[in-house]
């Protein structure tokens, strides 16, 4: 049997798994459009399968406890949840087995002053900036609509709320210029500007109302300056706090502040001939957080008796821009859950020795989207680590430190996936091709915890509709679940010490 015929029976056997799986991933991918949603609905299966929400703002201690299983956000856009194995001893050095991932993606976010109209074309706009690293041509002709969140006080309480929002309809669109109307040297490429090119048209000024127009000009002349939060209103497109409003079912003029982005409408779904992609935006890195959230519930639902460790996912915001900020990578978050967890735990027998011991036992799958080879640009991968889709988990090795993976941390990956039969491909960027980062070498150095980097292959990172393969979402899965169970005896059978003879001796 070639192995071309080999690779499609396997995935042929097991379809029904996959696809029932990524039937499920697309519903957590089109109902989480930005990081809060994403947040919001992974607490939503968290709390379904008895996990115990806490809050970062108190202390943990004396609430933590052997056996039990918990989460918490810092910002509400970036979790933490953990369980606690049921052999849990206070006194004993133990690890943290963590799977980290993200939560943002590269999208157009609503400016802080969203008013933009354009009176010589008749249309009105918003005003958005790009958000990481997009490729921003591939939102020009989608049906966009924004979701977010937002702040609402009302004028007669000190109470101030935060508040999902997700418009739902297509209301926006970036269009792109007419091949008619460009020169000979604008047809070669397609090259945007991000300022002048991105601000979709949400309305034309001839559907306005007259009571609409009445209702923009009063917040606009700034009449309502005795409302709480006018003056902040008065930079808002009437429009989008309408449509907020009428969303929330809050009057306008309780919407003092929002943090919104675009996104596209179309929903996630199976494509290919025989079904076996799943075509999203958001795959960077919603895959990720989804088959984290999958391992992590399903590994809960019965702890094994003789785990004495903590297992944990976390998904961070912030990647996309360089994990700095108070909720990203590079921020205490990672070390401030290790460090609470531990002393929460441990209480009166919490020692710097024991912390330190307790890091020295801990592992991290950094976990993000890696770049399957594309059949009309293979040149852009090297022969020998050239990951293909539907064919495994990537191991991403980055001598420089791009990525965290070393020899030691690539070998512990590719034997839990050799324990799980998981099949495992390795990934290293050609030497004349600039590499991508992850949040691995944050949390290694920032931790001192050992760090592999490792992902499932996708095509179009950054494009606002990606492609997977769904086998490589129970890949990833597998991989989290062999990690979880199996990390323990594998570190302790690996040898802490490094033995030889050199000329020196
Ligand atoms: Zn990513």
């Amino acid at each position: 049997m070639s192995t071309t015929t080999a690779a499609r029976k396997a995935i042929t056997s097991d379809y029904a798994r996959y696809s029932a799986l990524a039937e499920k991933a697309c519903k957590f991918l089109s109902a989480s459009p930005d990081p809060f949603h994403a947040v919001h609905n992974c607490i939503s299966q968290l709390k379904r399968e008895g996990f115990v929400g806490l809050s970062a703002n108190e202390p943990l201690m004396g609430k933590l406890k052997a056996g039990g299983k918990y989460y918490y956000t810092v910002e509400h856009s970036t979790l933490v949840a953990f369980c606690v194995g049921p052999a849990f001893e206070a006194s004993k050095p133990f690890g943290f087995h963590l799977v980290g991932g993200h939560t943002d993606s590269p999208n157009l976010k609503v400016k802080p002053r969203s008013q933009k109209s354009h009176p010589a074309s008749g249309t009105i706009q918003l005003g958005v900036e790009c958000y990481g690293g997009g490729l921003w041509h591939t939102w020009f002709d989608r049906d966009l609509s924004i979701s977010g969140r937002v702040m609402i006080k009302s004028p007669e309480s000190p109470l101030v709320q935060q508040k999902l929002v997700n418009l739902e309809d297509p209301i926006a669109r970036i269009s792109t210029l007419a091949i008619h109307l460009q020169s000979a040297e604008e047809r070669k490429g397609f090259a945007v500007n991000k300022e002048n090119h991105t601000a979709p048209v949400i309305a034309t000024d001839r559907i306005m109302s007259k009571e609409n127009k009445d209702a923009g000009n009063v917040l606009q002349e700034g009449v309502q300056e005795q409302v709480y939060g006018s003056e902040w209103r008065e930079g808002q497109e009437p429009l989008l706090l309408e449509a907020i409003a009428s969303k929330l079912q809050v009057p306008v003029e309780h919407i003092i502040d929002f943090e919104l982005n675009l996104y596209d409408t179309q929903a996630a779904q199976l494509g290919g001939m025989k079904k076996e992609f799943l075509y999203s935006a958001r795959l960077d890195n919603l895959a990720t957080v989804f088959a984290s959230l999958e391992a992590i519930t399903q590994y809960s639902k019965e702890l094994p008796a003789a785990s004495s460790d903590i297992s944990m996912m976390v998904a961070f915001d912030h990647e996309e821009v360089g994990s700095t900020s108070a909720q990203g990578a590079g921020s205490p978050v990672m070390l401030d859950a290790i460090q609470r967890i531990s002393s929460a735990l441990q209480g009166s027998t919490t020692s710097p020795d024991l912390y330190n011991a307790c890091i020295r036992k801990s592992f991290v799958l950094s976990i993000d989207q890696a770049h399957a080879i594309h059949p009309n640009y293979a040149s852009k991968h090297e022969a020998k680590h050239s990951p293909k889709l539907n064919a495994g988990v990537v191991i991403k090795t980055n001598s420089n430190q791009r990525y965290a993976t070393n020899g030691l941390t690539g070998f512990v990956v590719r034997e839990l996936g050799r324990q799980a039969d998981i099949p495992i491909q390795e990934f290293v960027v050609r030497n004349d091709c600039p590499c991508g980062s992850t949040i691995g070498p944050t949390i290694s150095s920032l931790t001192g915890i050992r760090v592999v980097d490792a992902g499932m292959p996708q095509l179009s990172m950054h494009s606002v509709r990606e492609v997977m393969g769904i086998a490589d979402l129970q890949n990833g899965i597998d991989l989290f679940l062999s990690f979880f169970n199996n990390f323990r005896t594998l570190d302790d059978n690996m040898s802490k010490e490094i033995e030889g003879t050199t000329a020196y001796d």
